[in-house]
């Protein structure tokens, strides 16, 4: 299903920090495509548990091995967001 406005899954990913900057309609169809798409719909709940991971590392002063692997799990999202 194609609708003309929709963002792709890369669009959302570039925008999830700055959604309040965008305009309502723009807003709204990230909105959407995130409602429809699995793709981002899992790549949400993986950034979930990362972000919580990587306070989790922080507040116990990070070892090298949490560092490590917080970048391989951000590596495989980014190619899977590229796909
Ligand atoms: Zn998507």
């Amino acid at each position: 299903m194609k609708i003309p406005g929709m963002p792709t899954c890369k669009e959302v990913f570039e925008h999830r920090y700055d959604m309040n900057e965008l305009g309502f309609m723009k807003k709204m169809m990230i909105m959407m495509h995130m409602t429809i798409c699995k793709n981002c719909q899992h790549f949400q709940a993986t950034m979930h548990t990362l972000e919580h991971k990587m306070k989790d590392s922080m507040k116990k002063n990070t070892s090298s091995a949490d560092q490590s692997e917080i970048d391989s799990l951000k590596k495989r999202i980014k190619e899977q967001i590229n796909n």
